[in-house]
């Protein structure tokens, strides 16, 4: 048996088109543009490429798109304060400060300044409290992208197994939420969980959120399981040249075993710029009073 692969690119190109459609309804109807703000402190060179990425898809799908980059010695209250002109400003929906920050910096506290109404990356309490209660709430944008890549493959995941490897506030915890708010059954499992593997194969859902290449082997997957692999991992190539992208599962073996899988890269990566632009449209429509916009 070989698994389907789950075309990552092809269900964010998707994605992508009809929230620009959106877009465009907004602006023929009711003049105006949803718009992302994004922040960056200092230059370190992977987030600088995601913010690129964001900037140049928020465009393509029509939006406002306002980046901010600041020096990496910017003081917290001047970084406060940025958010504090973002948070009233009447352009913007959406404000993303991407992480991680610099050590100066304490996270927590410029996540906690956020107006949650605006807090496209669902990390601010309010948000991931709503979400942990089974309310609307903005969720963050990678464990979204889980659940709609998990949908392309089965209409409804109520009442199945799934596995959530990992329990950061960024994918475990929330994709948890998620999971349990489409009615799934789930285990969370960490660096303590005893005996993984054998967790790992009463699965019918698999999400890898750890963080290490290939740990998830082909063995600790129930045959015709549905694999989403979150994990990025740089691996040295051998001979100096470009890094190797690997998941955290081991790819090749879990393909002969698993009903459908994500390929690392073109799976989870792509949908995460993708549901951001989600999130930001429904914040848009959030604040503006719209109904909730059908993507
Ligand atoms: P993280 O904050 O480092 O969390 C890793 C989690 O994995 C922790 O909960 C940790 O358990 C658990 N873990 C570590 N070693 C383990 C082991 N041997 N067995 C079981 N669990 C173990 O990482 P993250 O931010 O969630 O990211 C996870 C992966 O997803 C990374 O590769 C990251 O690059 C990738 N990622 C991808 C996207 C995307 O767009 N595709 C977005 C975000 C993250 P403890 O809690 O017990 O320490």
């Amino acid at each position: 048996m070989t698994a389907k692969i789950i075309d990552g690119k092809a269900i964010a190109t998707a994605l992508r088109a009809r929230v620009a459609s959106e877009v465009t309804r907004i602006k023929r109807d009711h003049n105006w543009l949803p718009g992302l703000a994004v922040v960056l402190v200092g230059n370190d060179p992977a987030s600088e490429v995601y913010v690129r990425s964001k900037h140049k898809q928020t465009q393509e799908a029509g939006m406002a798109s306002f980046e901010h980059k600041l020096p990496a010695d910017v003081s917290q209250a001047d970084l406060l304060a940025l958010i504090a002109k973002l948070n009233a400003d009447p352009f913007v929906h959406g404000i993303l400060v991407q992480l991680p920050l610099p050590k100066s910096i304490h996270t927590e506290t410029i996540i906690n300044a956020i107006d949650p109404a605006k807090d496209v990356d669902g990390l601010h309490p309010n948000n991931a409290g709503r979400l942990a209660g089974g309310f609307a709430a903005l969720s963050p944008c990678t464990p979204l992208g889980c659940i709609i890549l998990s949908k392309s493959v089965h209409a409804s995941l109520e009442g199945m197994n799934a596995i959530v490897i990992g329990r950061s506030n960024l994918v475990g915890r929330p994709l948890v939420q998620l999971l349990l708010n489409e009615n799934a059954t789930v285990t969370i499992a960490h660096s303590r969980s005893r005996d993984l593997p054998e967790l790992t194969r009463r699965a019918d859902l698999v999400y890898a959120a750890v963080g290490r290449p290939e740990m998830v082997r082909g063995d600790w997957i129930k045959p015709g399981a549905t694999v989403i692999d979150i994990g990025i991992n740089r691996l040295p190539a051998a001979d100096g040249g470009k890094p190797k992208l690997v998941g955290d599962v081991a790819f090749q073996e879990a393909l002969q075993v698993a009903g459908a899988i994500t390929p690392v890269p073109g799976g989870v990566g792509q949908m995460t710029v993708a549901c951001l632009l989600v999130n930001t449209l429904r914040a848009a429509c959030g604040i503006a009073g719209l109904p909730k916009p059908a993507v």
